[in-house]
């Protein structure tokens, strides 16, 4: 098969990876840069193109979005989707699952665990904000930020009145979530591929640092999860309607309970925690599920 990876940089680890991997099963692997894509939406023969040549005979994409610039990106998938090609992750898929209120809604209407979130526009709804999700300790979290930057913790109630006041002044859209303290730190990372968890590995935080981000120095290592961490980490995958997703769940009280579903989940931190070839599950996957013209848009709303 020919299967392009959508992706701004060859050189990353997930991009290598994927590249190799479908190599060593007989493919042939074309790294597509998605920013230089330029492309004709015309009824009946929509097309792709890259300096100058248009972009022909591909079998099916792997997106490799990130958070930066997901408006061009997806608008790219999409196009791939007009064509008849097959996207691991569609287009419908990645824009849920990036829009982080959009994703904590729709796993919220299918009854999956989350951290109590609260979301309003008027700083004059704080105080209640704070009081449904618990008081203080609370995590405010800026919709934009990704790899825990806009994450913070109010730990007082005057603290997080203060961190509102400050992101409503920016005009800057957060949240507010309950703190789950007993994860200590610590989240789970689910490599979910079809309906399955195919890895998982523990991220802990720094001493003194309760984002778990391995770009802020967090540690990863091996974890034995339970079936139902399993299963909640494939039916958040399911609502998203991606294939492939990297799903974070906190340890709490009352279950486990999802932070986030990434669509574009990095290959370097869980392949070196578990030793799994998870980028050669993502090539078979693909294997047993593209035709053409198989787009559909899965998941719910
Ligand atoms: P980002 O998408 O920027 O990584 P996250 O929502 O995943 O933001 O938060 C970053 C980290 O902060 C998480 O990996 C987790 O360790 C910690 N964290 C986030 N929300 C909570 C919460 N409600 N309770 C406890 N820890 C949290």
């Amino acid at each position: 098969m020919r299967i392009a990876i959508l992706s701004r940089n060859k050189k990353l680890y997930s991009t290598r990876r994927l590249v190799e991997a479908g190599e060593e099963r007989g493919h042939e692997m074309p790294v597509i840069n998605h920013q230089r894509c330029y492309m004709n939406i015309t009824s009946h023969k929509p097309s792709i193109h890259v300096n100058g040549a248009v972009i022909e005979g591909v079998d099916a994409i792997i997106p490799r979005i990130g958070a930066s610039i997901s408006f061009y990106g997806t608008a790219v998938v999409r196009q791939f989707e007009m064509m008849g090609v097959y996207s691991v992750n569609e287009s419908v898929a990645i824009t849920r699952s990036r829009d982080k209120l959009r994703a904590l809604q729709l796993l919220a209407r299918k009854g999956i665990g989350l951290p109590i979130t609260g979301f309003a526009n008027s700083p004059e709804d704080t105080e209640d904000l704070l009081k449904f999700v618990g008081g203080a300790p609370v995590v405010i979290k800026l919709l934009e930020g990704t790899q825990g930057v806009g994450v913070v913790l109010g730990e007082t109630k005057k603290a997080a009145e203060s961190v509102i006041e400050a992101f409503s002044g920016l005009k800057a859209n957060f949240m507010v979530q309950e703190f789950i303290k007993e994860a200590g730190g610590a989240d789970i990372r689910c490599f979910v591929v079809g309906d399955k968890v195919v890895a998982a590995m523990k991220r802990q935080g720094k001493e003194g640092e309760f984002r778990s981000n391995l770009h802020r120095g967090g540690a990863a290592s091996l974890i034995k999860i339970t079936p139902e961490e399993r299963s909640t980490a494939v039916r958040s995958a399911r609502v998203m309607g991606l294939n492939v997703a990297g799903v974070d769940l906190l340890r709490s009280n009352h279950g486990p309970v999802v932070m986030e579903v990434n669509s574009s989940p990095g290959l370097d931190g869980i392949e070196n925690a578990t030793q799994k070839n998870v980028a050669g599950m993502i090539i078979e996957f693909i294997e047993k599920h593209a035709k053409h013209g198989k787009t559909r848009t899965r998941g719910s709303g």
